[in-house]
């Protein structure tokens, strides 16, 4: 589904990864786990095309397309999802008619027709409830104002509408209290059916024991200096980054 090859990416001329390489294929879960810094957020923005990320070598290949040709809302439409570490408050944009149109701009891409408000009605109702979401998020403007938890709770009510094919979370658990991480865990084991793919950066344990990923990989200076199962992010945990011989190279 991804694969990426000897990736560099500068942000504001400074050269952020370094030769990352990664591949994905359809159905896996996969952890990114680096300490602060390390280039984590940079990949998933680079991914979904953020205008801080410049390109400078590499490619990214998805669904055999070059992704790098892809411009925003075509990787949306292609079925890229990203969650942000700080989703943006969008104050005037109404969530309910955001999400609708990003429903209705993925249909059109795939020639189909417009959901129908009723059925868009009733796909909120449905999964907003199934996982014990609060729908009044969506009557509210883009983010706006909403708390932490909020922002995280709207971008799972994103993540179930659009259906993506490859979800990407950047610790989305963060600030989360236990019963909230348990939601996101059961919304992304739900989606799971074999065909998606996921890549989740995160700093704790309890997300990867609720989502076992199939690999864990360590992110540093740019690079995948490590790759593992499950097990290495239980080692990481137990013995800490310079346990496992990983060096802090912003000190
Ligand atoms: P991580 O998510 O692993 O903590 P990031 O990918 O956010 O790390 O950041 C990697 C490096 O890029 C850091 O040194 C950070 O300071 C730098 N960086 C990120 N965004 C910007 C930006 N907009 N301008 C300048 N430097 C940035
Ligand atoms: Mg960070
Ligand atoms: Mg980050």
């Amino acid at each position: 589904m991804l694969e990426i090859k000897d990736l560099k990416v500068n942000i504001n001329d400074k050269e952020i990864l370094k030769g990352l390489n990664l591949n994905i294929k359809e159905g896996e879960v996969h952890a990114l786990m680096g300490i602060n810094g390390a280039g984590k957020s940079t990949l998933v923005k680079t991914l979904s095309a953020h205008y801080d990320c410049v390109v400078k070598e590499g490619s990214i290949t998805y669904k055999k397309k070059d992704l790098l040709e892809l411009d925003v809302a075509e990787r949306a439409n292609e079925g890229i999802f990203m969650s942000f570490q700080n989703p943006i408050e969008v104050p005037g944009v109404n969530n309910s008619y955001f999400l609708k149109t990003a429903i209705n701009e993925k249909r059109a891409y795939a020639g189909e027709s417009e959901i129908d408000t009723m059925d868009f009605l009733k796909l909120i109702k449905e999964q907003t409830s199934k996982y014990n979401l609060d729908k009044k998020l969506l009557q509210r403007d883009l983010n706006e104002g909403f708390s932490g938890g909020e922002k995280k709770r709207n971008e799972l009510i994103q993540l179930l509408l659009l259906d993506p094919d490859l979800i990407m979370l950047d610790e989305i658990d963060s600030g989360l209290d236990v019963d909230a991480i348990k939601t996101v865990a059961n919304v992304v084991n739900a989606m799971l059916d074999g065909k998606k793919s996921v890549l989740m950066i995160t700093h704790y344990d309890r997300l990867l024991e609720l989502i076992k990923p199939d690999f864990v990989h360590i992110l540093n200076d740019g690079q995948i200096v490590k790759t593992g199962d499950y097990s290495l992010a239980l080692e990481l945990d137990e013995k800490g980054y310079e346990g496992i011989g990983i060096k802090d190279e912003t000190k």
